[in-house]
């Protein structure tokens, strides 16, 4: 039970059932319809076992109304016993209609004797794994149920009206009378269900107030760009301007690193949007002031690839007279590692760059004034944990600068991050084409390969991009393989490439070295290239089976591509036949460019949970109410919280402890 998270009488509590099974009334043989559940119960007649047209046990059952037909493919010698002539046994199944009369296949079913009284409450059916039986748990949950402190906690004049105290609400969703309304059940508007929504959106809330009032009591170091500085120097080589949009929010940041209030800012904007020179404006303020930053991406090759540009603007400055960089990423070991970990420890490295390397135990820092994490929502809510937590040894908190592509939509942002402020850049920089989408069958791969021809011949570069999935990664290598294979055939004299994740770091450097310098025109890869690459030269960009990616996952992947001033084209190949979510996804990628409309797509298709990454962080931030559904619970639950805090802080307390436990610190990262 601990691997489906259920520790404390109250994780069973809130365990609550997927569907509920009838068994409180039982249904005469001649009455059970086609299709539609029933229990019903007879005595066994006949019990054979048939050999065609596949072995399988044959039951004749019958009551005083009728007879039905049991039909069950896998069995066992316990199925034939139970099932003798003559056992007399409650049935629960949906009938069909079968070449010899009515039949269930594979019903469930138990042995009664006469007159056994019926269940009085609805069954519930649980989420569970194939260890863990349905019995056990059911009897888990009840007892656990019984047991559990469920006391109202909140003053009734503070909740909606009309609402069952919470020990009545989970006893009724647990074990609904027989006259239960199933369909308020089932789409959660009854009561019972409404104040379990509105207990979880308060906690949510307070834990949310809490955090946000437990920041503002915490000193940051004020950052401030010396006149002369790094800050200014930078400013000074960029072999570009800044468009508006950069402009504004690298002045919201250098605003928030002034103050001496910890900076807890996500910055978001479409790929491509130049998000990285904001990102090394800031770590030039944090240097300027004498303070150390820290740069995280989430994968190795991002890592090298996506900060490349930022530490070659930046590290020519720093060495000057800031100290230098230390890299920590997985591949770094041995020596090499302990060199950059005392570089960190002792404050001569002034800029930090890596992956979760740099948040490994080991790694310490002298006086770290601000931490960047990029493409946020790829590390889980844990390691963004793991960041604040290293950091609260030191005296003084660092500032928070998170970014990503994926914008956050308005609603989420205000529930979920009350307390995070937003910057948007909303412009891409001048000179970019938009990308043309194609969706083609695979069938017509011949064409697109005689279309990379063309545009290698005409000097530019393409990525054929392959899915990376976990369950099938051999599979996945294999195809990626053969893709390599085929395209070197058929392009020959043309340099083709091959990365993927399974190969050593060094090998990817040196594959994505040739490809960023040119001589290498094809580049075919795993999901490894997803975010942060940047070739202008690439001006196409093949995805195979591309119904197999999510929509975000596939704007990011775009993004690669229509970096230069060439009109760049992406193509999505797709296996069918498409499930109505996938064509989904690749109409909406052929319809828009824009990375929020891409966004608001994305929420539609998949909702809230999984797009806040949830899904990675195997915790669902709201488990129980809809976002968009409930919105006035919602209110009203934003509405009491600070009441709540101020007039009953222990009742909030215990409230966010019933609810949250550990999650509470989620809330914060
Ligand atoms: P992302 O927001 O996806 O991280 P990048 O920071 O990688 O985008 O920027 C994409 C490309 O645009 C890079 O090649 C970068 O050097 C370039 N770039 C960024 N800002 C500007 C600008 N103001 N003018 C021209 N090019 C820019
Ligand atoms: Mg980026």
């Amino acid at each position: 039970m601990d691997k489906l998270g259920l520790k404390r009488d109250i994780d069973l509590a809130l365990h609550l059932p997927l569907r509920y099974d009838d068994e409180t009334r039982i249904t005469p043989i001649a009455q059970a319809r086609e299709g539609e559940p029933v229990q019903v119960e007879g005595v066994v007649q006949e019990a054979r076992i048939e050999l065609r047209p596949r072995r399988q046990l044959v039951v004749r059952l019958a009551d005083a109304s009728g007879v039905l037909v049991l039909r069950f493919l896998n069995f066992y010698p316990s199925h034939q016993k139970a099932l003798a002539a003559g056992a007399r046994v409650r049935v629960r199944g949906e009938p069909r209609g079968g070449f010899f009369g009515r039949e269930m296949v594979h019903p469930q079913f138990k042995a009664v004797d006469e007159g056994t009284p019926l269940a009085t409450a609805l069954t519930p059916v649980y989420p569970t794994s194939a260890q863990l039986p349905q019995a056990y748990l059911r009897k888990a949950v009840a007892s656990a149920l019984a047991r559990a402190p469920l006391q109202e906690l909140l003053p009734a004049e503070l909740l909606p009206p009309g609402l069952p105290p919470l020990r009545e609400a989970l006893q009724w969703l647990h074990h609904p009378p027989p006259d239960a309304a199933l369909p308020a059940l089932e789409d959660r508007s009854h009561p019972a269900w409404q104040r379990l929504k509105f207990e979880e959106l308060l906690a949510q809330q307070l834990s949310q107030l809490a955090a946000q009032r437990e920041r503002a009591r915490l000193a940051a170091p004020a950052l401030q760009a010396r006149r002369g500085g790094l800050h200014e120097r930078l400013l000074a080589t960029l072999p570009f301007g800044l468009t508006e949009a950069q402009r504004r929010v690298s002045e919201e940041i250098a605003q928030d690193l002034g103050r001496t209030q910890p900076m807890h800012r996500l910055l978001q904007g479409d790929v491509g949007a130049g998000k990285t020179v904001v990102a090394a404006l800031a770590a030039a303020v944090a240097i300027d002031a004498g303070w150390q930053c820290a740069l995280m991406a989430p994968t190795e090759i991002l890592a090298e690839q996506h900060f490349a540009k930022l530490v070659q603007w930046l590290e020519p400055l720093v060495q000057q007279d800031h100290g230098g960089v230390a890299w920590l990423t997985g591949s770094r070991k041995g020596r090499a590692r302990r060199q950059m970990v005392e570089r960190v420890a002792s404050g001569e490295a002034t800029l930090v760059v890596g992956t979760h390397a740099v948040i490994e135990q080991d790694v310490h820092f002298a006086k770290l004034g601000l931490a960047i994490i990029d493409e946020q929502h790829r590390f889980g809510v844990a390691q963004r944990l793991a960041l604040l937590h290293k950091l609260s040894g030191q005296q003084l908190e660092p500032h928070l600068l998170m970014m990503t592509a994926t914008p956050i939509p308005r609603t989420l942002a205000m529930t979920y991050f009350a307390d995070l402020a937003l910057s948007t850049i909303d412009q891409l920089p001048p000179g970019r084409t938009p990308v043309l989408t194609k969706v083609f069958d695979d069938a017509r791969r011949p064409q697109v390969i005689a279309r990379i021809a063309d545009e290698v011949a005409q000097g530019r570069q393409v990525y054929w991009v392959c899915p990376l999935i976990e369950e099938s990664e051999k599979l996945d290598l294999q195809n990626a393989t053969e893709t390599h294979q085929q395209l070197s055939a058929a392009l020959p004299g043309v340099m083709v490439g091959l990365l993927h994740g399974r190969m050593p770091a060094a090998e990817k450097s040196a594959v994505m070295a040739l490809f960023k310098g040119g001589e290498m025109a094809v580049l075919v890869a795993t999901t490894v290239i997803e975010v942060g690459v940047d070739v202008p030269n690439a001006s196409l960009m093949v995805i195979e089976h591309a119904e197999r990616f999510g929509l975000s996952q596939l704007h990011q992947l775009r993004g690669r591509v229509g970096r230069g001033a060439t009109a760049s084209v992406c193509v999505l190949l797709y296996a069918g036949p498409l499930s109505p979510t996938a064509k989904d996804r690749l109409r909406a990628m052929a319809d828009t460019t824009d990375g929020f409309e891409i966004a608001r797509r994305d929420l539609e298709i998949r909702g809230p949970g999984e797009f806040m990454g949830a899904r990675q962080s195997g915790e669902a931030l709201l488990r129980f109410a809809d976002l968009a559904e409930d919105a006035p619970l919602l209110q009203h639950a934003r509405r009491i919280a600070p009441l709540l805090l101020a007039q009953h802080p222990g009742a909030a307390r215990a409230h966010v402890a019933r609810w949250l436990d550990t999650r509470a610190d989620f809330m914060k990262a």
